[in-house]
């Protein structure tokens, strides 16, 4: 493998958060990064994350698959980190992308637990079964981590054995009804901007995730929390990105990083999480929240807004309108108002998976977003609420989901030579 290891780690670092809005599964980063069998290299590395990746990528058919890393205080200290790598491994940690905790302990289990993420596992989990008992009676929470020629895979635990992973590929793809006939090419297709059909190509099917947060965690999500230590990355008025999840300490919601007791800082406003989804992939996924609305569209100049232009081939450059939408909250709703020119389809669906019904949104109207509905900006071009899987309903190549390890260098060429 050939590839510039700060470009790799750049790229890295835009799928990590401990946001729990965002991420999509939790990892012990320090079995990771220890993991030798992974790539057979050195003792400890840091792009053996970029491998977990990939494989979270493949195995969710999401090309933007946001993990939730901890680690041990002690990990920093290990001599076989080269300066580079210890100087990202600080820099994640102060950006809150990553979680230092004085001791691991079971504290992947209880953010899969408090928020019902499943964990990318390199290790039994089993002995802490006692305090969450569904590691042994629902072993599919669990991801199992395992080398393969060239990269590694993850199989979920079933009865204690990781399924082999044809047979979960074979599952994914199976469990996605809703289109009969196969997807078009992408880029290539044709549609003349003004007489385009009302129908979409993709029929979007989400399934929630592994687990719902256990009651617990559902009451410690209900709320904001503050940390006593003024710069903490976790739960201070510093930290740029929504919270993670507080650790309980002899019965007290304490801070993960310092242990300290939190204080309840009130309601936790509602945040969505919202993927654009071009051609059944996820490419990108961003927080809405109450702080400020998001616009979307072809070629926008806040980073803070979300722009396409990447990902559009012609038509639907043309199509899809410098600012395009805004999505908002209102009244703990996730709301879309369109600012284009041309309108959208938003896809109503009464459960995941379910049937959808469309409905077109026209120019300046707005509509509050389901659960499980999804907005069509163009054939092909969706925004999908949620941290959900999305499958598409033909078969999803999985070369369209691009390795952060092989591709990161290049992928924005790729993506405008489309
Ligand atoms: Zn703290």
């Amino acid at each position: 493998m050939r590839f510039e290891v700060s470009r790799v780690l750049d790229t890295i670092e835009q799928r990590l958060t401990t946001d729990v809005t965002l991420a999509q599964a939790v990892v012990d980063l320090a079995d990771v990064a220890r993991f030798q069998d992974l790539d057979g290299g050195k003792g400890i590395s840091l792009m053996r994350i970029g491998m977990v990746l990939d494989a979270f990528a493949q195995y969710l058919m999401d090309g933007h698959a946001m993990l939730y890393p901890v680690v041990g205080r002690e990990l920093l200290s290990d001599a076989g980190f080269t300066s580079k790598e210890r100087m990202v491994l600080g820099r994640w940690i102060d950006d809150g992308r990553i979680e230092a905790t004085p001791m691991t302990g079971d504290r992947v289990v209880e953010i899969a637990d408090f928020t019902g993420m499943p964990i990318i596992a390199c290790r039994d989990y089993r002995q802490f079964a006692e305090r969450f008992g569904w590691v042994t009676t629902e072993p599919e929470r669990l991801l199992r981590l395992s080398p393969r020629p060239g990269k590694a895979v993850l199989t979920p635990w079933i009865d204690g054995v990781p399924m082999p992973a044809e047979s979960t590929r074979a599952r994914a793809t199976f469990a996605a009804p809703g289109r009969s006939e196969p997807p078009e090419d992408g880029p290539h297709r044709v549609f003349a901007a003004r007489s385009r059909q009302a129908q979409t190509r993709v029929s979007t099917r989400a399934i929630e995730p592994a687990a719902k947060p256990s009651g617990l965690g559902a009451s410690l999500l209900a709320r904001l929390w503050s940390c006593p230590e003024m710069d903490c990355p976790s739960f201070s008025d510093f930290r740029r990105i929504g919270q993670p999840v507080p650790r309980m300490l002899k019965g007290v919601a304490a801070c993960p990083r310092h242990g300290e007791p939190l204080k309840d800082a009130g309601v936790r406003p509602a945040e969505y999480p919202v993927a654009v989804v071009i051609d059944d992939v996820v490419r990108l996924r961003f927080p809405v929240t109450g702080s400020r609305p998001v616009t979307v569209g072809r070629s926008l100049d806040d980073p803070e807004d979300i722009s396409l232009d990447l990902w559009l081939h012609e038509a639907a450059s043309n199509w899809i309108s410098k600012r395009h939408a805004r999505l908002d909250i209102v009244d703990g709703a996730l709301r879309i108002t369109d600012h284009g020119a041309n309108g959208m389809l938003v896809w109503r669906r009464k459960e995941a998976g379910g049937a959808a019904e469309s409905s077109r949104l026209y120019p300046g109207r707005s509509a509050t977003l389901g659960p499980h509905d999804s907005v069509e900006l163009y054939t092909g071009v969706e925004l999908v609420p949620g941290n959900r899987r999305v499958v598409g309903g033909g078969p999803v190549v999985a070369s369209d989901v691009r390795s952060v390890l092989v591709d990161a260098p290049t992928v924005a060429l790729r993506a405008r030579d489309r």
